[in-house]
């Protein structure tokens, strides 16, 4: 509806009287919240089911199944009009696969190493010294067998390309406690350096030291078949920047948009993408003092790849104009909890940088004022603020719990399931759409659209001016993230 010029007229004149011109339109807390539709987020839920048809059931990253979520996103934010919009191409190795282990007649629950190569091995299993993270570890005996190496001290990478470089057939880690590692990755995808990787399981640490005896009373002939997919693929992170707002303190919030190859990764982390998505959708409504930037990462699960590509693509000058990062992965657990990231480290000694603190507080009272519980979630850059972490920017967000397991009180503060873990499908292939919690989901969007509409309009808490120093923690918390990834254990040593 088009006012007529009187009616212009007189509403600038009262505006003038009461706020600047134009702050009518401001965006606020509760016009955002309100725009948050059970219907749109259930969409958008059913757009990811439609894309990991396309892939056999996955969204795993540069799938045709993630390829087809990226272009939904740029698609839908492009047709507001809204946003400047960047696609961020880069190539990253994809992996995955499974290993089988067996030995006299025995199967062995093996688990595969991603970055592991593909191949049918049948050889004598010979014991290597030490932990096998020395050449000198690997004796002639090793050459044409597999060799049996026991976990610590050094990358299983590391071991695996020792193996291949002491001539192995293949090669076996056990660990070094009682059960299974519980997933692992090699971490990069070769180590011409050091040996060619060759075919390569990981067994249990009983498993283990049982084959050892075997072994010392007999030649034990072992067989490894591991069915694996390596390759390089071209994927994107998508960002949008709100054409308003001030460019030199920008909020920003993200989520991932890929699954694990497992599954099509609805809640994780089709939920947070979404949410922000949402939000992303409705914030056309209004206007912004602060730009609002949103960054949908591709490949957290293999690493954060994603994120860390793009903050590191980043100049000092681009960092200090992001005013702070909030994360959504995992808003919509079916066994949910409504977890905030512990900026202020009161709870887990983990402190984010300051501001982080102000950002954990503002989620805390937004639960308060919605009358429901919330509790501190560690902060140890599982996701993709990680690299955020590291380039020194205030961080914070809200999870609703991956493979951990319900305590009885917080049965009691959410309902569900005592002793459940908080997503029971966390990287299956039971990650649907029908397992999702949408209460949970649809409370927690919210949440981001009353941090982000608050941030929007005002940064006190939140420290501004001075360059940040981009580049001095990011190793050390490289090398501490890469052991695990999107809040779940992919071990690397
Ligand atoms: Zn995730």
């Amino acid at each position: 509806m088009k006012f007529s010029v009187s009616v212009v007229a007189a509403t600038l004149f009262l505006e003038s009287a009461l706020a600047t011109p134009g702050d009518e339109k401001r965006l606020q807390s509760k016009q955002l919240r309100h725009a948050i539709l059970r219907s749109n987020l259930l969409k958008h839920a059913d757009a990811l089911v439609e894309h990991a048809r396309l892939s056999n059931g996955s969204r795993a990253f540069g799938s045709k199944g993630h390829n087809a979520t990226v272009d939904y996103i740029k698609r839908k934010l492009d047709a507001t009009g809204y946003y400047d919009t960047e696609l961020q191409t880069f190539v990253y190795p994809f992996s995955d696969g499974t290993a089988n282990f067996t030995a006299k007649e025995k199967k062995y629950s093996t688990e595969w190493f991603t970055y592991g190569p593909a191949g049918n091995v049948t050889a004598p299993v010979v014991v290597v010294n030490e932990l096998g993270c020395e050449k000198a570890n690997f004796l002639a005996t090793v050459e044409g067998n597999i060799a049996l190496i026991k976990r610590g001290s050094c990358e299983f990478g590391l071991k695996i390309a020792l193996a291949g470089a002491a001539g192995a057939s293949g090669a076996i880690i056990y660990n070094n406690a009682d059960g299974p590692i519980g997933g692992g990755t090699l971490i990069k995808p070769s180590r011409p350096d050091v040996g060619p990787y060759v075919p390569a399981g990981s067994i249990s640490g009983v498993d283990g030291v049982a084959l050892i005896a075997s072994i010392a009373s007999g030649e034990v002939v072992g067989n490894i078949y591991v069915d694996a997919t390596n390759e390089d693929r071209y994927t994107s992170n998508v960002l949008a920047t709100t054409k308003l707002g001030d460019k030199k303190n920008v909020i920003m919030a993200g989520g991932h948009t890929d699954s694990v190859p497992a599954g099509p990764g609805i809640n994780d982390d089709g939920s947070g993408s979404m949410g922000l998505l949402e939000i992303a959708l409705q914030l056309p409504k209004w206007s912004v003092k602060n730009a609002v930037r949103f960054g949908f990462w591709t490949a957290e699960e293999y690493g954060l790849v994603g994120s860390e590509h793009w903050v590191v693509s980043l100049t000092a000058e681009q960092i200090s104009d992001i005013a702070l990062y909030l994360n959504a992965d995992m808003i919509a657990s079916p066994n949910f909890g409504y977890f905030i990231y512990d900026g202020d480290g009161n709870a887990f000694n983990i402190t984010g940088p300051a501001g982080s603190d102000h950002i954990e507080h503002l989620f805390e009272s937004y639960f308060k004022d919605a009358g429901l519980v919330s509790a501190p979630t560690e902060f140890d850059g599982r996701s993709d603020y990680g690299p955020f972490l590291d380039a020194g920017v205030p961080s914070g967000g809200l999870f609703t719990g991956a493979e951990g397991l319900k305590t009885e009180q917080q049965a009691k503060w959410w309902g569900g399931s005592a002793g459940v873990a908080y997503d029971p499908n966390y990287h299956q292939a039971g990650d649907v759409k029908s397992n999702l919690n949408v209460g949970a989901w649809i409370q927690c969007t919210k949440g981001f659209a009353h941090a982000i509409a608050t941030y929007a309009n005002d940064l006190k808490g939140i420290p501004r001016g001075g360059k940040r120093d981009a580049a001095k923690k990011r190793q050390i918390s490289h090398d501490r993230r890469r052991n695990s990834a999107c809040n779940h254990k992919l071990h690397g040593l």
